[in-house]
């Protein structure tokens, strides 16, 4: 594929229009496969964010949005879906040249993905449940009561730069089903299909529902977290910065999703068919190069097969091409930035002191006519043991750590050693051993004889601190409104309405 690449200037979007920062400011989009500039995007500030939520909760405000009939909410997602589509070639052309995807990741994944979501809540809100009858109280005295789920108001989303159009729409497409409005701050790495996407939707809703603001996390992502006006928070980036955005929105008590870090274990089982779990094990730990939030990072290897799986893994991955991410034949395209390779690197350097046996990769790799890019081959530590940095802290990278078991409950119990949640796995021939594992794994979401299934119709959040809630599925739905319970009294005179007793004890 070849993406043309005039650099373009991207001002930022709020209330349906380009709108310069106040503060004139930009920061530099560089394409991480050859270090290339791809764009200039505005620097937003506290101000920015202020004029970016008062356009949401204008909008907000509006009965046309908020109380639009679920059926027409419905048209307008299966209208983005629809756009999506029409604009897929740029989305993801943009989005390789940005945060170093492949094309063959995004186009026949991601972008679909997409669509599919916006399909499926469009599908859900149909059929949603916006209002509950209870049965009439037989205390204190007869009543109506419903329960009604309403939009929450502007929320914000704060996005990281490894899948981030899929991300942005993960909280886009539940917060406009239900009716709020939404600022979205992207990762400074990867802003441009954010704004995009923003550009596409507000073609079908109304002005302001939709804005998005660029900038720094200290500064726009903090001005969010700590907006008065804002009432939910949905981040999506590392524990340490979750953790600091939670206490940022304690002040105003803001609804709070988390989707953070993991370190996810997978579980070899011996009777496991090796000719689909040794792919599938490098395919859970290597897509992106690694840099998914639920990556088998950790692979769980029986002491009868531990020689034969590590030959047979380090014979998988040597294959794997690392190039071009617009080229189709690449299997791994670059990390992020030089910063985040050194990390990687310095994490590999520590495995090697603290003991691992390194078995193949370990290196920067430079790639002909990427030379500046940030490559890192495909790397696999063997001999590892759970209390080592490798197999607790997330590498956000190509790395794999295997450890060794001899009894599966041994496996569990490190599995589940670690203070994230996010995702876990097992290969086995049985799917009955499978299910007694997986009922013990502590994690949101695990897989059986596969990795990195997520369905739009089914949750996906973690245990422990990888978070708090869910995204995609009802449950995002729900996440997106706030309850609220309407009491009709059926008694119309007060002289038979006891409970006023409580207050008025001398009524005749
Ligand atoms: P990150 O450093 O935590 O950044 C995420 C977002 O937070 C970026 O937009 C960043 O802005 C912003 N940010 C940084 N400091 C902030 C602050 N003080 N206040 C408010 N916002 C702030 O994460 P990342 O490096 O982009 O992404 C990798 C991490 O995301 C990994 O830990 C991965 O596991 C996690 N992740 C989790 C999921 C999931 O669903 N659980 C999915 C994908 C990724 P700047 O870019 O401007 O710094």
């Amino acid at each position: 594929m070849s993406v043309n690449i005039d650099i373009k200037s991207y001002p930022l979007f709020i209330n349906g229009e380009w709108i310069a920062s106040e503060a004139n400011r930009t920061f530099d989009v560089v394409n991480p496969a050859n270090g290339e500039l791809v764009a200039k995007v505005a620097s937003g500030t506290k101000k920015d964010v202020d004029r970016a939520v008062e356009a949401a909760t204008a909008a907000f405000e509006q009965d046309e949005w908020r109380e639009m009939a679920p059926k027409e909410r419905s048209k307008i997602l299966y209208a983005i879906a629809q756009k999506i589509m029409e604009n897929a070639e740029e989305l993801v052309g943009l989005e390789a040249i940005s945060s170093g995807g492949t094309v063959r990741r995004l186009g026949s994944n991601d972008v679909l993905q997409m669509v599919d979501l916006f399909q499926t809540l469009g599908k859900f809100v149909l059929d949603y449940t916006f209002s509950e009858t209870l049965p009439s109280p037989p205390f204190p005295g007869p009543a109506h009561n419903f329960i009604w789920r309403e939009p929450i108001g502007v929320c914000a989303a704060i996005t990281p730069w490894n899948m981030p159009m899929l991300i942005a729409s993960w909280k886009i497409a539940p917060a406009l089903a239900m009716g709020n409005t939404i600022v979205i701050k992207p990762a400074s790495y990867t802003p441009l299909t954010t704004l995009r996407l923003a550009e596409i939707i507000s073609e079908v809703v109304p002005p302001g529902v939709i804005n998005v603001v660029t900038g720094s996390g200290k500064e726009v992502g903090e001005a969010l977290a700590t907006h008065p006006k804002v009432e939910k928070i949905a981040f999506t980036g590392s524990t340490e910065v979750g953790r600091h955005i939670m206490s940022l929105a304690s002040n105003t008590i803001k609804n709070t999703t988390l989707e953070l870090g993991g370190k996810s274990p997978s579980i070899l089982l011996e009777d496991a068919d090796l000719s689909l779990a040794l792919p599938g094990s490098l395919f859970g730990v290597f897509l992106h190069s690694g840099q998914l939030c639920e990556s088998g990072t950790r692979l769980f290897v029986p002491d009868k097969i531990y020689d034969q799986v590590i030959d047979g893994l380090k014979e998988l991955s040597e294959k794997l091409v690392l190039g071009n991410p617009l080229d189709l034949a690449t299997d791994m395209g670059p990390v992020i930035s030089e910063t985040q390779k050194e990390s990687i690197l310095s994490y590999i350097e520590k495995g090697k002191q603290e003991g691992a046996r390194l078995v193949c990769g370990g290196q920067e790799v430079k790639v002909e006519g990427c030379e500046k890019g940030h490559f890192i081959a495909p790397t696999i530590f063997a001999d590892v043991t759970n209390d080592m940095t490798i197999a607790r802290e997330e590498i956000f990278g190509p790395v794999l750590s295997i450890i060794r078991y001899s009894e599966v409950e041994d496996a569990v119990r490190m599995a589940n050693d670690t203070i994230y949640g996010l995702a876990a796995g097992v290969w086995t021939a049985d799917v009955n051993k499978a299910y007694k594992v997986v009922r013990k794994l502590r994690a949101g979401v695990v897989w059986i004889n596969d990795w990195h299934m997520l369905r739009n119709d089914a949750p996906f959040g973690g245990y422990k601190q990888s978070g708090i809630g869910r995204e995609m599925g009802r449950h995002s739905l729900d996440a997106y409104t706030q309850v609220k319970h309407v009491h009709t009294s059926m008694v119309p005179e007060a002289e038979r309405r006891t409970w006023y007793s409580l207050l008025f004890s001398n009524q005749s």
